[in-house]
C-alpha cells in the first residue's frame, strides 16, 4: 500500500514539470512503482499498459535485462569521464560512431547533451556560432511553425509554440518567429496535401521576405508535430520545406527528439521523408528512458564552419554531463534491441495500432484518426461537421486521462481533447488490441460525461 505519508512529502516538496501546482497538490500523486515490458504497475497494485512508453521515450519498453545489465557495467568500470581536457570515454566515442554511420547523409557529427530541451538549445548556439563563422552574423533570426515543441529551455520555449510555455514566461524573444502548421484536419487551406505544402512553402518563403532572406539564420520542423497533437504533415512536406530552405540559404533542423528511434518505423523519420537536414536533434529513445541523453547531429559543412572558424579556439560549449559514459553504454545496447527485432516489431505493432485506432472513426466523438508507425493520435470533437473541440468545462486532460488510467491504459489526453498514443515498439498484438479496446470503452464513459453531453445537446 501506498503509505499517505509519500504524497505528503510529494504535494510539500516535489514540484512537478508542466503541472498545475495548486491542482497537483489538491489531486495528489500517483506513485509508479514498477514495470515490465509494455505494462506499468503503481503504488496500490493497479496494472496498466503504457500506451505512452512513459513520455514518448520507452520505445524499447521497460524491464530489458540486457541494459540494466550494460548500464551496471559501465557504472561499475567508469561512471564518468569529462569529454573536457580532450578526454573521452569509450561508449561514447562507440555510439557516437554508430550514430553517424545510420544518421541520414552527412550528419557525422554528434555533440552529446542530457536530453531534447538541451540538444536544442545547443543547436541555436551552434548555428549563431556557425553564421558568425561564415561572417554572416546578421542572419540571427529564428523560424519555427505553430503548435511545434522544441523544449522548455528558455530559448527553446521561445521556439516552442504552445501557450503554457510561453504565458508568464517573457518569451518568445524578438528574434524568434512563426509560420502556421500543416495540421491536415483543421488547415484552412483545405486537406488537400499538395495545397497544405504549397500554403506552408508560400508562409515560410513570405516570412523570409517579410525578416529578410540576409537575417534569417535556420527553421526548425519536427517530421511530426509530437506535443502540439500529433499532427502528421502530408507525404513531401518535409522535402518541400528542406528544398526551400536550401535555396532561401538557411538552415533546415530537423527536430527528432519524438520522431527518432523508431516511434515512426525507421530509425529515423528524415530516412523516410528522403531528406538530410542541416542539424537534427534527437533524445527519448536514444536511451530509451533508461538513461538521460540527447544528441544533436552536425552535417560535415556546419561542423567544418564551426571548426574552422574556430581554428584553434576552444569553441565554448559544453555541460558536465556531456557524452556521460553511463547513458552512452545504454545507448549503444538500446541500439543493439531496436536493431535486433524491435523495430521490426514496432512497425508491426504500428500498422496494428493505426488500423485499430481507424475502427474507432465511427464512434460518435471521433473527428480525426492519424498518425504514422508507433505514434498516434485521435482527435476529438462533439461535432463531426463543424469540428467543434471539446468543452473545457469537460476537462478532457484530466478526466480523460483518468478514466483511460481505471480502464487499465495510460494515454496522454491533450486539453483540446486530443488523445495521444506512442506504444513501446515492443508490444504485442494482444496489448496493442488491448490498447484500442481500453480507448473504446474511455470514448463511451465520455460520450456520458455530462459536460460533453450538455456541449452535443
Ligand atoms: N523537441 C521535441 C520535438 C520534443 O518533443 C521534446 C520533448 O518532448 C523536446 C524537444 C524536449 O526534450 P526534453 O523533454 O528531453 O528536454
Amino acid at each position: 500500500m501506498l503509505s499517505n505519508s509519500l504524497i505528503e512529502l510529494d504535494r510539500a516538496h516535489l514540484v512537478h514539470p508542466v503541472a498545475s501546482y495548486r491542482g497537483h497538490e489538491r489531486a495528489g500523486v500517483r506513485v509508479l512503482k514498477s514495470a515490465t515490458g509494455a505494462t506499468v504497475t503503481d503504488a496500490t497494485g493497479h496494472q496498466m499498459i503504457d500506451g505512452f512508453a512513459g513520455l514518448w521515450c520507452v520505445n524499447a519498453g521497460y524491464g530489458q535485462e540486457s541494459i540494466v545489465e550494460a548500464a551496471t557495467r559501465q557504472l561499475r568500470e567508469l561512471p564518468y569521464a569529462t569529454g573536457y581536457f580532450g578526454l573521452g570515454s569509450e561508449p561514447a566515442i562507440r555510439l557516437a560512431a554508430e550514430l553517424a554511420e545510420r544518421a541520414p547523409g552527412d550528419l557525422n557529427h554528434v555533440y552529446f547533451t542530457l536530453g531534447g530541451s538541451d540538444a536544442v538549445d545547443s543547436t541555436i548556439r551552434f548555428i549563431h556560432y556557425y553564421q558568425n563563422a561564415r561572417g554572416m552574423p546578421g542572419k540571427n533570426q529564428f523560424i519555427s511553425i505553430e503548435q511545434g515543441y522544441h523544449g522548455s529551455s528558455t530559448v527553446g520555449a521561445g521556439l516552442t509554440a504552445l501557450p503554457a510555455f510561453h504565458a508568464g514566461f517573457g518569451v518568445p524573444l524578438n528574434w524568434q518567429h512563426k509560420i502556421p502548421s500543416h495540421y491536415a484536419y483543421r488547415n484552412p487551406a483545405g486537406n488537400d496535401p499538395q495545397a497544405i505544402i504549397a500554403a506552408s512553402v508560400a508562409a515560410l518563403r513570405n516570412k523570409v521576405e517579410e525578416l529578410g532572406q540576409d537575417r534569417v539564420a535556420a527553421f526548425y520542423a519536427e517530421p511530426i508535430q509530437g506535443s502540439g497533437g500529433v499532427l502528421v504533415p502530408p507525404p513531401g512536406w518535409m522535402k518541400a520545406m528542406r528544398d526551400l530552405c536550401r535555396e532561401l540559404d538557411i538552415l533546415f533542423v530537423a527536430d527528432e527528439v519524438i520522431t527518432g528511434f523508431g516511434r515512426t518505423g525507421p530509425l529515423f523519420a528524415c530516412s523516410e521523408d528522403d531528406i538530410v537536414p542541416d542539424l537534427m536533434t534527437t533524445a527519448k529513445g536514444l536511451t530509451s528512458g533508461y538513461a538521460p541523453m540527447g544528441a544533436v547531429f552536425m552535417s560535415d559543412h556546419v561542423y567544418d564552419t564551426i571548426a574552422d572558424g574556430a581554428g584553434e579556439t576552444a569553441v565554448g560549449h559544453g555541460y558536465t554531463y556531456s557524452a556521460h559514459p553511463v547513458s552512452a553504454a545504454v545507448g549503444l545496447e538500446v541500439l543493439r534491441l531496436y536493431e535486433g527485432g524491435l523495430l521490426d516489431n514496432g512497425r508491426k505493432a504500428g500498422a496494428r495500432l493505426m488500423s485499430g485506432l481507424e475502427s474507432l472513426a465511427d464512434h460518435p466523438l471521433v473527428g480525426d484518426v492519424r498518425g504514422r508507425g508507433m505514434l498516434a493520435a485521435v482527435e476529438l470533437v462533439v461535432d463531426k461537421q463543424c469540428k467543434t473541440p471539446l468543452p473545457p468545462a469537460a476537462h478532457p486532460s484530466r478526466r480523460i486521462f483518468d478514466r483511460a488510467w481505471d480502464n487499465g491504459l495510460i494515454i496522454r489526453a491533450f486539453g483540446n481533447g486530443v488523445l495521444g498514443f506512442a506504444p513501446p515498439l515492443c508490444c504485442t498484438e494482444a496489448e496493442i488490441d488491448a490498447i484500442v479496446e481500453r480507448t473504446r470503452m474511455t470514448l463511451d464513459q465520455t460520450l456520458e460525461d455530462p459536460d460533453v453531453r450538455a456541449a452535443i445537446a
